[in-house]
């Protein structure tokens, strides 16, 4: 693997801080995983369209434009929130089409999830998806085949690794800079936030880390990312997240409850602060891919 920095073309004016969303809803999310099947996902109420419409008035406020990684489930069944974030100036991206991990699925499964949530995002958008994030962030050194597989089906990058050590997830060893993990492709890996203190790896890419800490403390950790890593600072929620409504899945372990509903109410408002403090982008255009800041 290539993990020296890459040169992000027209640098000077990619944004240095780079805004994403995983479109998903309540239910979907991997840590109910193990009591919601997912062929009962049509049962449930959608919450995901209002949700993800109040992050685009969110964006709108403080002028930030962002990445929005969808499922594919999720766009067949809204087309209109589709082109609605495309239409409000973000960039269109893949969360994949079933919010299965990569590390689930064999190569042949992982090619065709991939490439169904790309064509049915680009049918209703009417333009080219470069972007992908895996379910969990569950790109790492166990599917060595994911990035070659995303390249050939025709995606130009992946935000799909997290650099950290985590009982759900992430790949300490990764590298924590965007970096070319295919031989002889243009194909982008893009890993969100993570920063070294006190010698120890912390993430700072958002979701429930930010939802956990106090503001001031994610402020200083990615002003600290923003100083030392050589790329964008890729920072990620989800609009559940910002839903303090939502159902109660009571048959979740606790610590999954934990997680999941801490916070949700400040979400929202620390959000705010974060959009304001720096000027966020979409993740294209932090990785000198077009698309507009
Ligand atoms: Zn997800």
């Amino acid at each position: 693997m290539v993990a020296e920095p890459i040169d992000i073309e027209n640098a000077a004016v990619a944004p240095r801080f780079a805004m994403s969303v995983d479109v998903e809803d309540y239910f979907q999310v991997w840590a109910f995983s193990d009591v919601i099947a997912r062929d009962s996902w049509d049962g449930f109420a959608p919450r995901v369209g209002d949700a993800t419409r109040a992050c685009l008035d969110l964006f709108d406020r403080r002028g930030t434009r962002a990445t929005f990684f969808v499922l594919g489930w999720v766009a067949e069944r809204d087309p209109a929130l589709v082109r609605e974030i495309a239409g409000r100036g973000h960039e269109l991206a893949s969360h994949g089409y079933e919010h299965a991990k990569v590390t689930a699925q064999s190569r042949a499964e992982f090619r065709e999830d991939a490439r169904r949530s790309k064509e049915i995002l680009e049918d209703i958008a009417g333009a080219p998806v470069n972007g992908y994030r895996a379910a969990g962030f569950s790109i790492d050194g166990t599917t060595p085949w994911a990035h070659e597989t995303l390249a050939e089906v025709g995606y130009k990058y992946s935000s799909s690794s997290h650099p950290i050590a985590h009982d759900h997830y992430g790949d300490a060893s990764a590298p924590q800079t965007p970096h070319r993990p295919v031989a002889n492709a243009g194909f982008i890996e893009a890993p969100v936030a993570t920063t070294d203190i006190f010698g120890r790896r912390v993430s700072c890419a958002g979701g429930g880390w930010f939802r956990a800490a106090p503001y001031a403390l994610s402020e200083r950790l990615i002003a600290r990312a923003a100083n030392n890593l050589d790329g964008p600072v890729i920072f990620y929620f989800h609009p559940w997240e910002i839903d303090a409504d939502q159902p109660r899945i009571e048959r979740a372990s606790r610590k999954s409850k934990l997680r999941h509903y801490l916070n949700l109410k400040s979400m929202p408002a620390k959000l705010d602060r974060l959009l304001a403090r720096w000027p966020w982008g979409r993740v294209d255009a932090a990785l000198g891919l077009g698309g507009a800041s």
